[in-house]
C-alpha cells in the first residue's frame, strides 16, 4: 500500500522513512506543502530517495482533460485520481487585477465527494447518486495540480496571480457529508507551516445545511468563511428541493450558521438557486429577506438555474431575477445574482457531473421524483 503524502501523519512518515535524518522527511514536506508532490521535482534531495518516493508514495493525479471558458478565466480540469481511478473535475477561475480589484485572484473550486447522496433534484452531481468520498490528499490535490500548472506559467493570463488565492469547497459532493476529509483538507490548506499557508479567510467551505459539521466546522478555530445553501423560504418547499431539510430543517440550519458566525466572527454567505416559477416569487422573497434579516449575512448569492439532465427546471427571465434581488436589497441584505461562470463547458461550480449523469443515464428516482412533486404543487 503506498502513501498517500497529503493525509500522512508524523508516524506514517517515521515509519517510511526513519532510516534518513529528520530534515529530510522536512524537505519533502516543504516540497509538498508548496505543491510540489512529484518527486522528480524535489531537486534537493539524492536521487535515490527521489527514485524511492516514486514507489513509496500515491502518484500526483493525472490531468486527463483540460477545458477553458470565459476567454481562459474558467479552467476545468479531469483529474483521475491514483487510489480510487475516480475521475475528479476541480475548476480553476481567474479573477485579474482591475480597476475594482487592486489584486486579483485564482480561485479554485474542489470536489469533496464523486457524485453526491443528497438528492437535490435541481443538481447534476445530486442526480448522479454517491459513487464515494474523497481522501484529504484527493482533495487537497486538486489545489496543488492546479498550483503547481500556475507556477510554471502553463496557465497564464495577465494580471491574474501565478498561485492559488482562494479555495471553494463547492464543488462535487456535500463538503460536510466528508467533514473528517473537509476539514483535514482545511486545516492543511491554513497551517503556514506544513500545509499550503493559505489564510483561513480566502477559504469558502458551501454547505446543504448538514447541522453537525456545520458545528465541527466551527470548532477548528479558524476563520473559515460558510457559505449555507438555503434555496427556499420556508419547510414546505425546502423538503422538496432539499431532501436533507427533513432531517436539519430550516430553523436548526439558520440556528447552526448564527453560531458559525458567532464562534468564528465571519458572516455567512447564503446562496440561493433561482428556478422559474418554483422559488422565485416575490412573496417568497419577502419570506426570505424575513428569514436571513438580523443574521449578519455577508451576502446572499442568488445564482439562476443552470438547466441538468432530468429536470425541465430553468432559470426566471432576468426581469424576475432583478425582482426578486430587489426585495432582499430594500430588505437591507447584500444580494447579488451570481454571473455564472463556465456555462459553456459545464464548469460552473456545482455543476459539475452533468456529462456523467447524461452518459450514464442514471438519474436517481429521488431527485425525478423531487421534481415531480414540486412541479404539481399548488403555489
Ligand atoms: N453540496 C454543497 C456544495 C456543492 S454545490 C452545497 O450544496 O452547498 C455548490 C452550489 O451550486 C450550491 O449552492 C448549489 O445549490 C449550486 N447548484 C447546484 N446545482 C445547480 C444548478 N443546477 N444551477 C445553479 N446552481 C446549482
Ligand atoms: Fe449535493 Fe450540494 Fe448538489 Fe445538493 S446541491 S445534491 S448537497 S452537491
Amino acid at each position: 500500500m503506498t502513501i498517500d503524502p497529503y493525509a500522512a501523519d508524523d508516524a506514517t512518515w517515521a515509519a517510511a522513512f526513519g532510516d534518513q535524518p529528520a530534515y529530510r522527511v522536512r524537505q519533502i514536506r516543504a516540497w509538498l506543502a508548496r505543491g510540489v508532490d512529484d518527486p522528480a521535482a524535489m531537486t534537493d534531495l539524492p536521487v535515490t530517495l527521489r527514485d524511492r518516493l516514486r514507489e513509496v508514495l500515491d502518484p500526483p493525479p493525472e490531468v486527463v482533460a483540460e477545458t477553458s471558458a470565459d476567454h481562459g478565466l474558467t479552467r476545468k480540469v479531469l483529474l483521475r485520481m491514483p487510489r480510487s481511478g475516480e475521475a475528479i473535475e476541480a475548476v480553476l477561475m481567474l479573477y485579474p487585477r482591475d480597476e475594482e480589484r487592486e489584486r486579483g485572484r485564482a480561485t479554485v473550486c474542489v470536489s469533496t465527494q464523486a457524485g453526491c447522496a443528497m438528492g437535490c433534484p435541481f443538481c447534476a452531481t445530486g442526480q448522479a447518486g454517491l459513487r464515494g468520498q474523497l481522501s484529504v490528499g484527493e482533495i487537497v490535490r486538486q489545489v496543488t495540480v492546479v498550483q503547481r500548472r500556475l507556477a510554471t506559467g502553463e496557465i497564464a493570463v495577465d494580471g491574474a496571480p501565478d498561485h492559488v488565492t482562494n479555495v471553494v469547497f463547492m464543488g462535487m459532493g456535500e463538503p460536510l457529508a466528508n467533514a473528517d476529509a473537509t476539514l483535514d483538507a482545511v486545516r492543511w490548506l491554513a497551517d503556514p507551516e506544513r500545509g499550503f499557508g493559505l489564510s483561513a479567510r480566502s477559504i469558502t467551505v458551501s454547505t446543504i445545511g448538514v447541522v453537525p459539521g456545520m458545528r465541527r466546522l466551527a470548532a477548528l478555530g479558524l476563520p473559515v468563511r460558510l457559505a449555507v445553501s438555503v434555496h427556499a423560504p420556508d419547510d414546505a418547499l425546502r423538503d422538496d428541493l432539499v431532501p436533507l431539510n427533513r432531517s436539519h430543517p430550516l430553523a436548526d440550519v439558520l440556528a447552526a450558521a448564527d453560531e458559525h458566525r458567532q464562534a468564528t466572527g465571519r458572516r455567512v454567505t447564503f446562496e440561493y438557486v433561482l428556478i422559474d416559477g418554483v422559488n422565485d416569487s416575490p412573496a417568497q422573497a419577502a419570506r426570505l429577506a424575513g428569514l436571513l434579516t438580523g443574521r449578519g449575512a455577508a451576502h446572499v448569492n442568488l445564482i439562476p438555474m443552470n438547466p441538468t439532465p432530468g429536470v425541465s427546471w430553468t432559470a426566471p427571465p432576468v426581469e424576475r431575477q432583478r425582482a426578486f434581488a430587489r426585495v432582499l436589497l430594500d430588505a437591507g441584505l447584500p444580494a447579488t445574482i451570481r454571473a455564472n461562470r463556465g456555462g459553456d463547458i459545464d464548469a460552473a461550480c456545482g455543476q459539475l457531473y452533468a456529462s456523467y449523469t447524461m452518459e450514464s443515464g442514471r438519474i436517481l428516482p429521488m431527485a425525478v421524483g423531487a421534481a415531480a412533486r414540486v412541479a404539481g404543487a399548488d403555489r
